[in-house]
């Protein structure tokens, strides 16, 4: 019996993985989208126009540390409140969207519903919003998952986002550069100080991971009280990196206050 023959798969196993690819495309096409934040019909991959014309978008004037919007422009180079009360370790925060329903329900969707589809759109929206902090950076650092999680969700929303953003800037993505040794419980529901507890010593930087002298830019879906991202940072700092910013999706946004 000729050898190669028993490696290549039968006529009728060839017709099978054919018939099952040719029906996946046609599902593709049959299958109307959802729109991931009110479950109405779409037409393409993005959201309705009624979610997309509530998409908060966070423009100038920010304080350009953290990232707050302010409600009015207290002119160049003024930080927020914030940022001068308690500055963070990383250097700048730049967020695509204020995280309210529409921004939710769209990170929920990513999450954990399986629209890994909607990675390109929202990898724009951050590339958009960090265009300062791309330009000239060395590589992106997704916040890493604990394996654990990662093996629950079989995806790290973070990586995804930086695939994403690498396509549209051009900067690489240097996958597992951080690891979360320590499977901290969800952020969710935490104080402030609850958080930065929560995060401590979870973050190494792997051992082969390139960060001395370079420019970072950190991606995660959600900033809230920056506690995760502080952590980040302050490992990457310790390894030698000239600089770490911060860029998410969505951030939540009590109102800034300029400092008049
Ligand atoms: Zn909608």
């Amino acid at each position: 019996m000729d050898p190669v023959a028993t490696v290549q798969p039968s006529w009728a196993a060839r017709f099978t993985i054919g018939l099952r690819a040719s029906l996946r495309r046609s599902l593709d096409v049959a299958l109307p989208r959802l729109c991931p934040s009110c479950r109405d019909l779409v037409t393409d991959n993005g959201l309705c126009p009624a979610c997309w014309s509530k998409v908060a978008f966070i423009a100038a004037p920010y304080c350009p540390r953290l990232g707050i919007p302010f409600a009015y422009d207290p002119g160049p180079g003024i930080l927020s409140i914030q940022a001068i009360a308690d500055p963070p370790a990383f250097g700048r925060a730049r967020a695509a969207v204020r995280y309210d329903d529409v921004a939710r329900a769209l990170v929920h969707a990513f999450k954990y519903g399986d629209r890994l589809d909607l990675a390109p759109l929202l990898g724009g929206w951050m590339a958009r919003a960090g265009e300062e902090l791309l330009d000239g950076a060395d590589a992106l650092v997704p916040v890493p998952l604990h394996w654990r999680r990662l093996w629950t969700r079989r995806f790290n929303q973070s990586a995804a986002l930086a695939a994403a953003i690498s396509r549209d800037s051009g900067v690489a993505v240097a996958h597992g550069a951080l690891r979360r040794v320590k499977a901290t419980q969800q952020q969710v529901g935490l104080s402030r100080s609850e958080r930065a507890s929560n995060v401590q010593g979870a973050f190494r930087v792997a051992a082969n991971a390139q960060v001395a002298g370079r420019r970072l830019v950190l991606i995660d879906d959600v900033l809230t009280s920056g506690a995760t991202a502080d952590a980040c940072a302050r490992v990457l700092l310790r390894a030698g990196a000239s600089q770490v910013d911060v860029l998410v999706l969505a951030r939540v946004v009590d109102a800034a206050k300029a400092p008049i």
